[in-house]
């Protein structure tokens, strides 16, 4: 944390502009000053603050994802209302790299260090920690935040080693305020809704189609801005902690009969009827939060970059997200290299490791099959191109894993203290058989991404540890032991068990 002072700032910025080395230095001083302010005050504060702050050195604005078959020159602000090019493709946000880079590297580490842990408003969030890299024209008021991000990457050290490795980690982007990674993109749309209504944008709401997680993400942040919200799920797909979060935050539920892409559909031809705002991911603003989880890994690991990361993916944003987060690190200066990832496929929702297996020739949707992994149940991803070009990027591979590969990797892993929710099981599956073939080594650090919270997916968890799933060994099972309230019972039970 005193890194900042450590380096010694003001010595390593001889070669900027004076205006910037002055900037930097008040900005410094108001981060102190923050600290002894009431929370009563928190936005009044980020205020009083907002002129000192060099937000409008840079900025953002929204791009078609590809260009190769689009005007080059079609570009859009980020305040305006809209998801998908001319052409009918991706947006992307891109960013004024050439104003980020004229602070130098040890700049922008220091001051992603220097914010870490702190109750600043907004910086203390590991999403806002990164503003000037996610959303630098919002006025820190207008900003929607609980404090996401920031979350534990921790050394598995214990799985690792029963796979042969000696840097296994884990980042646990599940431990979040609504169990899941997407409230790092949902605090960055939630917050730009929120500037657009009080710029007098008729936006009536904010609405999504939703596997589960997203919806809980987006009722919790519209709330805390009370923005009403909508949400579409495909009715008995979901599980009932993911049901009851936008139920309990005051969302309006649409339960329907049908799947996730069948929900996305009817939730497009909605928005384009009434001015309700699209929270999908096909709308990139949320991919700008996601990515912070990436500058963050390196961050964690003191800006250098690990060898694997193990991404599972459905709507296959996600995977996009951090290939940008590494690459504008790399960019930038901050790292020398990106990570190959990987992303993790349920076998039962599986067009990307399809597409990858005939060299991304031919993409072909699918019918997307139940799976436990009920948050990548989709068969038309919305990022396909996003992620194609992201793995081409980083000569990433793609991986599967059937249901019960993923579902005995989540308890494998459990037991050695964990609590693993069935995608971070797809992603462990995948390593598991990485390892076993060696395409990654023993001393490689790899990174499986935990996206969302264990405690959301009690239900498959417990069917698997009372061995009720039709069709597999349950190997990893751990069933309590039924015994009548008797001292000798229990006795005999504990004897057997610990046997002595
Ligand atoms: C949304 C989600 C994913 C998939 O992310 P994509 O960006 O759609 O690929 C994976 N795991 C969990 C828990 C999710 O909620």
């Amino acid at each position: 944390m005193n890194k900042a002072c450590a380096l010694g700032l003001g010595a390593s910025f001889t070669d900027l502009p004076k205006s910037n080395q002055k900037t930097h230095k008040i900005q410094r001083s108001a981060g102190r000053e923050t600290l002894v302010t009431r929370a009563t005050d928190v936005k009044k504060e980020a205020q009083r603050r907002a002129p000192l702050e060099k937000s409008n050195l840079f900025n953002a604005k929204y791009v078609p994802f590809s260009t190769s078959t689009s005007d080059p020159n079609e570009q859009y602000s980020l305040d305006e209302v809209i998801y998908r090019s001319k052409n009918g493709g991706l947006l992307d946000v891109q960013h004024d790299m050439e104003a980020l880079s004229i602070y130098p590297p040890e700049y922008w580490k220091a001051l992603f260090d220097e914010r870490v842990g702190k109750t600043s408003w907004p910086y203390g969030s590991g999403v806002w920690s990164k503003k000037e890299w996610v959303l630098p024209g919002i006025a820190n008021e207008d900003i929607v935040s609980m404090f996401e991000g920031n979350s534990n990457l921790f050394w598995a050290e214990r799985f690792g080693k029963e796979l042969g490795m000696e840097e296994l980690w884990v980042k646990q982007c599940g431990n979040s305020h609504t169990g899941s990674f997407k409230d790092l993109g949902m605090t960055v749309l939630v917050s730009q809704v929120n500037r657009l209504r009080k710029m007098g944008k008729p936006l009536l709401a904010v609405g999504c189609a939703s596997t589960g997680d997203t919806s809980a993400a987006l009722s919790a942040y519209a709330a805390a801005a009370a923005i009403p919200s909508i949400v579409f799920l495909p009715a008995e797909k979901i599980s009932l902690a993911q049901l009851v979060q936008p139920i309990a935050n005051g969302a309006l539920v649409l339960s329907i009969d049908t799947d996730f892409d069948g929900c996305m559909r009817l939730i497009r031809e909605v928005t384009a009827e009434l001015p309700i705002y699209l929270a999908n991911s096909l709308n990139s603003m949320r991919l700008e939060g996601q990515k912070t989880a990436a500058i963050e890994i390196c961050q964690q690991f003191d800006w250098e970059v690990p060898e694997w990361v193990i991404i599972p993916g459905g709507n296959l944003g996600n995977v996009y997200a951090f290939f940008k987060g590494f690459q504008m690190c790399k960019e930038l200066g901050l790292t020398d290299r990106v990570p190959r990832m990987v992303v993790a496929q349920a076998q039962n929702a599986n067009p990307l490791y399809r597409a990858y297996k005939a060299g991304f020739e031919n993409y072909e949707p699918m019918r997307a099959e139940d799976t436990f992994a009920s948050a990548i149940q989709i068969g038309d991803p919305v990022s396909i191109d996003r992620a194609m070009y992201a793995l081409s990027e980083c000569d990433g591979i793609v991986e599967e894993a059937s249901e019960e590969e993923l579902m005995d990797a989540a308890a494998r892993a459990d037991m050695t203290g964990m609590f693993n929710c069935p995608h971070t099981g797809v992603a462990l599956a995948a390593l598991i058989k990485l390892r076993e073939s060696g395409t990654i080594a023993p001393s490689d650090r790899t990174v499986v991404i935990s996206t969302a919270h264990g405690l959301k997916f009690t239900g498959s968890k417990i069917a698997y540890h009372s061995k009720e799933i039709e069709g597999f060994a349950s190997t990893y099972a751990n069933p309590p032991v039924q015994v009548q309230e008797d001292f000798g019972k229990v006795m005999d039970i504990l004897s057997q068990k610990l046997d002595v």
